[in-house]
């Protein structure tokens, strides 16, 4: 019951009216009149349902939750973690890493909390396309405590600035998308790991420059990356802050990893991984070397 409610409020406030501001001046008094509108529709929806479990619909009294934690950018005052400990521990159980060839360039190494699984994929889609953006906290743990387990903990030794802790870079979404959804979820995943992973977090490092597809729903290798083609820039790092690590929710076939790697590294970076909520462990597409390494190795040169 609380759950059909949801999604029928939840259809008509995220899915028709965020639509309607996209391409809406968002300075503009139509777009603040929509949000003005959207919040409070969101706040009471949020409040008079109880907390559900977006992996498997149990509701608040059947379980024990996820706790919350702080308010990045992104997150709001009615946000809930909504995914119960039970299932947060099946999602995140294995820990994931994988190598990447990266077209002529370095090696570039993923390492991630999960394999990729249709319910990961659920669940993150509840996050990133059904409002449900308390998930963010349950999420940031998990990446966190997947980088931990890589040796970030032990520290980091890599040229040309010896025992420097990377920066974490999120991989951006294109303005009008992030308008669009509220909120780019590599960034929040970013923000809410950094303080876990004693790691600083640097916004605006790397920029879309264009709207590109979905990478998802491109099926061949030489389209994802003709998709990919040019569409990060990044600004040059500060001489004692070289060394970044990338963020990003799910990678599939690497492409979005190894163009905005590419990217960093024409800037004048270091990278030295890619840190993602979900992995895919097979080859997607055959572009990628896609080789399976349990022993990690992230944050070593
Ligand atoms: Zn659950």
């Amino acid at each position: 019951m609380g759950g059909h409610a949801r999604r029928s409020a939840e259809w008509l406030i995220r899915e028709f009216l965020p639509e309607a501001t996209v391409n809406m001046d968002p300075r503009g008094v139509g777009a603040r009149a929509l949000g003005c509108l959207v919040a409070p529709v969101s706040a009471f929806v949020e409040l008079m349902l109880p907390e559900e479990c977006a992996a498997c619909g149990a509701t608040s009294g059947h379980a024990e939750w996820e706790p919350g934690g702080v308010r990045v950018a992104g997150l709001r005052p009615w946000d809930r973690p909504h995914l119960c400990c039970a299932c947060a521990g099946g999602l995140f159980a294995e820990p994931c890493t994988r190598m990447l060839d990266a077209d002529g360039c370095e090696r570039l190494t993923i390492r991630a909390a999960s394999p990729t699984s249709a319910r990961l994929t659920r669940v993150v889609g509840t996050w990133k396309y059904h409002g449900v953006r308390g998930l963010a906290w349950p999420f940031a743990r998990a990446l966190a405590a997947a980088a931990h387990t890589d040796s970030l903990a032990s520290g980091a030794t890599a040229e040309p600035a010896p025992g420097s802790p990377p920066t974490l870079v999120a991989v951006p979404l294109h303005a009008r998308r992030q308008r669009a959804r509220g909120f780019n979820q590599a960034q929040m995943l970013a923000e809410l790991a950094a303080p876990l992973l004693g790691l600083e977090v640097l916004r605006d490092a790397l920029v879309r420059t264009r709207v590109t597809a979905q990478q998802a729903r491109l099926t061949d290798a030489a389209a994802r990356r003709q998709n990919l083609d040019g569409a990060f820039a990044a600004s040059a790092p500060r001489a004692d802050r070289r060394r970044a690590l990338l963020v990003d929710d799910l990678v599939t076939a690497g492409a979005t990893a190894r163009a905005a790697a590419a990217a960093l590294r024409a800037a004048g970076w270091e990278v030295s991984g890619v840190l993602a909520l979900g992995l895919a462990l097979a080859r997607a597409d055959g572009d990628d070397a896609g080789d399976a390494d349990p022993t990690g190795g992230l944050f070593q040169p």
